[in-house]
């Protein structure tokens, strides 16, 4: 049976029964060595768990499998998984980033990056004529974030990828907001996707972790292994079999997170107090058509921008029951948050900017939260 559909992949993908017992659910791996012979052969493919252990394995599988793959690594963290594959870029690399993106990759480009000469050019990743412009010196790599964070701007990954590969430069997508069931960017082009696993992959807000998938298993896959397994940044097994079991609801989690998305964003796009819903799935958002050309449904992420500014956004934040005032997303509660506050010394988010991470509650409860703390 060839499993097509990203739902199915989702639950079966690394899940075969365990060959030593036939137990359904994986077992988890704790061990940190594995006997090996004489010589040091390794007698059942494992060694010592940060180069690997059978739980871990499971979730590469699953992970490569639903982004359709060649090969993926874990991480202990979406930023370690980021900083892993920055990391094996040449000294004085030249690297395109969104000019809206994660917190964490800002701080990279700003602080860590340049430390090595790498040089981090931000640009509209949603005009191609300026990334064509950006184009023009020499580019390693070009990152694409998409939904971007906060702002949800949408980029068109394949167009991205056409340009990027004409100028020799190494496409990657952070496919976090999205997950591979939403959006696939291999299929689309690019050569690496990134994910924080932490976000919907766990599922439920109590595991870190992070991805790589790469489209070919070739030499630069194999550098970032391999740096991986020397520097050490590696997931746990329990972590790993955490997530693994988030995967196999992810695609029920995701339509639920969608679909209650679609009822909120509604809600607040006719509300008199909102000026703005940056949510992929509404006919007047500007990435409205690549959105729903490159994915299958729009996600569960959306920001708001009120008329009452910053005023209005805390007041608003304060008031609300369901929802919970917190960073992060992609878990089975509503989260809430005034992005510019905890951006630090120097925010980029405007100030009458609410994230919204929409939860599985019942979409009518979200509403009715939202109405009331509205007013
Ligand atoms: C959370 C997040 C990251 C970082 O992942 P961690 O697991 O927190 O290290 C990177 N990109 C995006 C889009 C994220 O939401």
């Amino acid at each position: 049976m060839t499993a097509i559909r990203p739902a199915t992949v989702a639950v079966h993908a690394g899940n075969q029964p365990d060959a030593a017992t036939g137990a359904v659910a994986a077992p988890i791996h704790l061990a940190t060595t594995f006997r090996h012979g004489a010589a040091g052969e390794r007698l059942a493919g494992y060694e010592y768990q940060r180069e690997g252990n059978p739980t871990n394995d499971r979730l590469r599988e699953a992970l490569a499998a639903l982004e359709g793959g060649a090969t993926a690594c874990t991480f202990a963290s979406g930023m370690a998984a980021m900083t892993t594959v920055l990391e094996c870029l040449p000294n004085g690399a030249r690297l395109l980033v969104p000019d809206d993106c994660y917190t964490g990759l800002r701080m990279l480009c700003a602080e860590f990056l340049p430390e090595r000469g790498i040089r981090p050019v931000s640009v509209d990743m949603t005009d191609l004529d300026a990334v064509r412009a950006a184009c023009a010196e020499p580019v390693a790599m070009l990152w694409i974030e998409t939904p971007s964070n906060p702002l949800m701007q949408v980029a068109d990954i394949a167009a991205l990828a056409q340009l990027g590969h004409a100028h020799g430069a190494t496409v990657v997508v952070d496919n976090t907001f999205a997950t591979p069931l939403l959006q696939r960017p291999l299929a689309l082009g690019a050569d690496i996707v990134m994910h924080s696993t932490t976000k919907y992959f766990g599922g439920h807000s109590d595991v870190l972790g992070g991805a790589l998938v790469f489209a070919h298993d070739d030499a630069f896959a194999q550098k970032v292994a391999h740096r991986l397994h020397v520097t050490g940044a590696v997931l746990a097994p329990f972590s790993a079999w955490l997530i693994l079991r988030g995967c196999r609801s992810l695609g029920a989690r995701m339509a639920m997170h969608c679909a209650n998305a679609r009822k909120v964003a509604d809600f607040l796009a006719a509300h008199p107090a909102i000026e703005r819903v940056n949510w992929p799935g509404l006919a007047s958002h500007p990435g409205h058509a690549v959105a729903a050309r490159q994915m299958r449904d729009f996600g569960g992420m959306l920001s708001i921008q009120l008329r009452g500014g910053r005023a209005a956004a805390l007041a608003m934040a304060s008031k609300l029951q369901v929802f919970t005032n917190a960073t992060s997303l992609g878990g089975c509660e509503s989260l809430i948050e005034h992005r510019a506050s905890v951006e630090g010394a120097n925010p980029r988010s405007p100030q009458d900017l609410l994230r919204i991470s929409v939860g599985l509650e019942d979409a009518d409860d979200l509403v009715a939260d939202l109405a009331q703390a509205l007013g």
